[in-house]
C-alpha cells in the first residue's frame, strides 16, 4: 500500500499517490454521512478458484444425485469472467461493447469464429432487461457460467435427457445453484475453514476505523445469513482492530438477510436480531441505531439514520443488486468493488510501449487508407472526365502510386497483427480485458459508468485518499476534442504526402 507520511505542503506536490479510487461522479466523502457495505466480496474477499471450485462441486454433486452422468466435469477457472452475457436461447456466453453488439463468443465452451458471430448476432442488440440475457454481476457467478456452458456441451451431444433446449437447462442450472448456496453445506464448508477461502486484508479493518473516527455511521448491509456473517465477520476483522473492539463495534447498523436488490425497492418485514444464535423478533417500529436486523428496506436505514439517500455511501460488488438498484431507486452514491482490476491495470501498464507502437501503426494505416481512397476518387474522376483535379498524374502513374499504397498497407498489417493479438488477449486469453470489447468499452464498462459514482479493487482503498477526500471525475473525452482533431490533421498530410490527392 502506497501511503505517504506528508510533513508539509511541497511533500504533497512532490508526492502525488496513485490515484486507487476511480471516479465516474464527483463524490465528496466529507458530505457522505453514512457509508454502507456489503459483505461478501466487498468487506470480505474470497479466494475465488476455491471458492467456486467448492461451489462447483457441490451444485455437480446435486446434479449427480439427480441422475445426470456429470463425474468428469472440472470446474475451469479461465474458462468465464465478470460481465459476460450467458444467451440462454442460445446457448452461448458473449462479451459485448457498450452498445449491445456482440464482440465475441463461447458456444459452450467452444470459441465461436468471426464469421459465425456475425451471422448469430449482426442483427442482435443485447438488451439486459429482456429475459433472453443473463448478466455475469458478480465473481459468485463464475461457477455457474461455467457449470452451463459445461453442459450445453453435454446437450449438444444429446447426453442431458429430459431438457428440451438450453433456457430450460439454464433454468435447471439456476435452480441447482440456488438450492446448494440454500441447503447450507457450501456455506458450512467455508465457515469450517475460512483459512482457506478467505483472502485476508489487514487494511480493509484500518480503512473502516478511520471512516467510523471521522464519524461516519457505518452499515453492513449483506445479503447472508446471521450466523454466516457473524462467523466471517469476526475471522475478517476482530484480529487487526486494536484492544478488545470487535467488528460489531464499528457498525451503527447491522442488516443480514437484506435480500438486495428488494432491499432497496420493496417493504420487506423487519425483524429483530436478539441473539447470538439468531433468534428473531418482528419489530413494527422501524430500525434504531446499533440494532442487529433482518430483512427492513433502504428507507428505513434513513429514517433511522435521519439523512437523505445521497448522504449515504454504499459500496458493494454486485453490479445490479448494489450499485444498480441502490442508485436508480433510493439515490444513494455508489461505489463498486471490482476486485479484478488490479490485474487489469497491471496487465494494461505491462503492455503500455506495445500498445503505443499500436497506436501508432493503427494512425499509419488509416492514414494509408485515406490516401488510398482518396488516390482511387481521383482516378475515377479522370477516368470518367469529371470534377476538379490537382496535379497532372496519368491515370497509370495513379494506379502505379496505388499498388505501392496497397503494399505498404500489407506492411503495416504484419506489423499489428501480432500486437493486436496481444492486446486482444490481455488479461484473460478468451475474453481479453474486463472494460473493454475491441477498442471501445465493454458492456461491464458502461454498467459501471452508469451506476457506479467510483469504483475500486478493494476497500482498502479508500485508505490512499482518506475520509475527507472530494474524488473529482476527470473531464470526458469526445470525438471531436482538439487531440482527436490533430490526429485527424496527420491523415490529412499524409494523404498530402502521397501524392497530393486530397480535394
Ligand atoms: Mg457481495
Amino acid at each position: 500500500m502506497e501511503r505517504n507520511p506528508v510533513v508539509s505542503s511541497d511533500a504533497i506536490e512532490l508526492a502525488p499517490q496513485r490515484s486507487r479510487i476511480f471516479c465516474n461522479r464527483t463524490l465528496n466523502l466529507r458530505a457522505m454521512h453514512a457509508i454502507g457495505y456489503d459483505m461478501d466480496y466487498t468487506l470480505i474477499h474470497y479466494n475465488v478458484r476455491d471458492w467456486e471450485n467448492t461451489a462447483f462441486e457441490h451444485v455437480k454433486r446435486n446434479f449427480i444425485d439427480q441422475g445426470w452422468p456429470l463425474e468428469s466435469l472440472r470446474y475451469d477457472h479461465e474458462l468465464m469472467i465478470r460481465g459476460l452475457v450467458i444467451d440462454k436461447e442460445l446457448g452461448n456466453v458473449v462479451k459485448t461493447d457498450r452498445f449491445g453488439t456482440v464482440k465475441h463468443a463461447f458456444h459452450g465452451t467452444q470459441p465461436m469464429r468471426f464469421e459465425d458471430i456475425k451471422k448469430v448476432y449482426a442483427q442482435v442488440v443485447v438488451d439486459l432487461s429482456a429475459d433472453r440475457w443473463e448478466f455475469l454481476n458478480t465473481l459468485f457467478s463464475m461457477s455457474e457460467a461455467c457449470l452451463f456452458a459445461q453442459l450445453v456441451d453435454l446437450l449438444d451431444a444429446s447426453k442431458l435427457p429430459g431438457i428440451l433446449g438450453y433456457a430450460q437447462l439454464y433454468r435447471k442450472v439456476r435452480w441447482t445453484m440456488d438450492y446448494t448456496h440454500m441447503e447450507g453445506r457450501l456455506k458450512n464448508e467455508i465457515v469450517s475453514n475460512p483459512d482457506r477461502f478467505v483472502d485476508l486484508d489487514p487494511e480493509a479493518p484500518l480503512a473502516l476505523l478511520d471512516q467510523y473516527h471521522a464519524g461516519k455511521k457505518l452499515l453492513l448491509i449483506t445479503n447472508s445469513e446471521w450466523t454466516y456473517s457473524r462467523k466471517m465477520m469476526s475471522y475478517a476483522f476482530d484480529r487487526f482492530l486494536p484492544g478488545n473492539m470487535t467488528w460489531r463495534d464499528l457498525f451503527a447498523l447491522i442488516i443480514v438477510e437484506a435480500r438486495k436488490p428488494a432491499f432497496f425497492t420493496s417493504r420487506n418485514p423487519l425483524f429483530e436480531v436478539v441473539s447470538e444464535d439468531g433468534l428473531l423478533r418482528p419489530v413494527y417500529d422501524g430500525m434504531k441505531s446499533d440494532g442487529i436486523y433482518l430483512g427492513g428496506h433502504a428507507g428505513q436505514v434513513e429514517e433511522a439514520l435521519g439523512i437523505e439517500g445521497n448522504q449515504i455511501l454504499f459500496v458493494g460488488d454486485h453490479i445490479f443488486s448494489d450499485v444498480h438498484v441502490s442508485k436508480d431507486v433510493q439515490r444513494w452514491r455508489t461505489a463498486l468493488v471490482l476486485r479484478e482490476l488490479e490485474a487489469e491495470v497491471e496487465a494494461v501498464r505491462g503492455f503500455e510501449s506495445d500498445q503505443r507502437r499500436l497506436a501508432e501503426l493503427m494512425e499509419r494505416k488509416e492514414a494509408l487508407e485515406s490516401g488510398y481512397s482518396h488516390l482511387r476518387l481521383q482516378a475515377q474522376r479522370l477516368k470518367n472526365g469529371y470534377g476538379p483535379r490537382t496535379g497532372d498524374a496519368s491515370l497509370e502513374q495513379m494506379q502505379g502510386t496505388m499498388q505501392e499504397v496497397r503494399a505498404q498497407l500489407q506492411t503495416v498489417d504484419a506489423d499489428i497483427r501480432p500486437l493486436a493479438r496481444a492486446s486482444a488477449e490481455l488479461s484473460s486469453t478468451s475474453w481479453g480485458l474486463l472494460m473493454r470489447a475491441g477498442n471501445d468499452k465493454s458492456q461491464l464498462a458502461r454498467q459501471v459508468e452508469r451506476y457506479a459514482d467510483i469504483y475500486l479493487a478493494k476497500v482498502s482503498d479508500f485508505l490512499v485518499h482518506t475520509p475527507f477526500a472530494y474524488l473529482r471525475a476527470s473531464r470526458g473525452s469526445l470525438p471531436h476534442d482538439p487531440g482527436r482533431i490533430e490526429a485527424q490533421d496527420m491523415v490529412q498530410s499524409v494523404d498530402l504526402a502521397l501524392g497530393g490527392s486530397r480535394l
